[in-house]
């Protein structure tokens, strides 16, 4: 078993990222520019928010947080979209998901000029992507392709089974591993919590991509010998050998499924570096303004 260290990978992608703003700069060029709108102060997307914002500031990025308390009216959200959509010295722009109820997040979404969408939820963004166009490619699945271009596990004619179609992780997935192109080229598996007889779909897959947020809910006797695990869930959950008092878990029961498998990300330090690591790469792109 070998496994996926999406950490290390992350920090490799970060360090070239880092080597080419310098690069950039030295040239006369200007540094890539991210702001980030971030509403209200749920934990979890401070947490998300502030760990963007430092990796902008490690691999020499400049970077702006808006932030605005979970009251803000649309109108208002929308004003600052606008603002940054002008603003030629932004690159990048991604508000933090989920935004409060009160917000209609596809109107916020449809605000961002698609050609500073580095987070690749706009729908313009989204049809390029189903067309196999450039564009910026979601974060979580664009780190996955990258971790297995990177660990150079073949995707050809394998099967691919997802668990989950939500439309930032599951959906794209599904339809980057069926792509004409490398990693792609699977016949892929779209599953959901309709699904009949899931177990009988995951032993097929060669590669189980699991995002579906129920910790340890993929057991071994749901995947076959030589199976490539990919592990999206993160769930946070009470523990008494921690100095903080929880833990993370993934979607996968690591300790048993490993024992079958070929490739596996654990969690944390799988798949949640990598898509930190993939903003940063869609915002050096951002900088090009060439991609469309
Ligand atoms: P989500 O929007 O809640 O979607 C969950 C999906 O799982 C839905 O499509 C749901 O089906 C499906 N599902 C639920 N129960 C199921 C079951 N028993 N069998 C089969 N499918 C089932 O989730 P998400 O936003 O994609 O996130 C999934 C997990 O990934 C979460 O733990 C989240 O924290 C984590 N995550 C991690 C990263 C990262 O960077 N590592 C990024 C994003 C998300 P229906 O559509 O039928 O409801």
């Amino acid at each position: 078993m070998i496994l996926l260290d999406g950490k290390k990978t992350a920090n490799d992608i970060k360090n070239e990222i880092a080597v080419k703003v310098a690069n950039l700069v030295a040239g006369g060029g200007k540094k890539p520019h991210l702001a980030a709108i971030l509403v209200g102060g749920d934990g979890a997307s401070e947490t998300y928010v502030n760990a963007k914002v430092k990796a902008c500031n490690k691999v020499g990025f400049d970077s702006t947080l808006v932030r605005f308390n979970a009251n803000v009216s649309e109108k208002k959200l929308l004003a600052e979209v606008k603002k940054i959509n002008d603003n030629s010295d932004i690159d990048g722009l991604i508000v933090q998901l989920p935004l409060p109820a009160h917000i209609d997040e596809l109107k916020v979404t449809e605000a961002i000029n698609p050609i500073k969408d580095v987070d690749g939820f706009h729908p313009a963004n989204i049809g390029r992507m189903v067309l196999n166009l450039p564009t910026y490619l979601p974060a979580t699945p664009a780190g996955i392709l990258e971790l297995l271009d990177r660990y150079k596990i073949e995707t050809s004619g394998k099967h691919c089974v997802v668990i989950g179609r939500s439309h930032i992780v599951g959906a794209p997935m599904s339809i980057l591993m069926a792509r004409n192109n490398n990693p792609g080229n699977c016949t892929v598996t779209l599953t959901h919590s309709r699904t009949k007889n899931l177990k009988e779909i995951t032993k097929t897959a060669d590669i189980l991509i699991v995002a579906l947020g129920k910790a340890e809910f993929v057991t071994a006797d749901m995947v076959k010998d030589g199976v490539c695990i990919i592990d999206v869930g993160i769930t946070r959950v009470k523990s008494d050998k921690t100095k903080s008092g929880w833990k993370l878990l993934g979607d996968v029961a690591f300790d048993e499924v490993s024992k079958k498998s070929s490739f596996i990300t654990p969690v944390p330090g799988g798949v949640g570096p990598m898509t930190i690591a993939m903003l940063l790469k869609n915002t050096l792109v951002s900088t090009d303004k060439l991609l469309y």
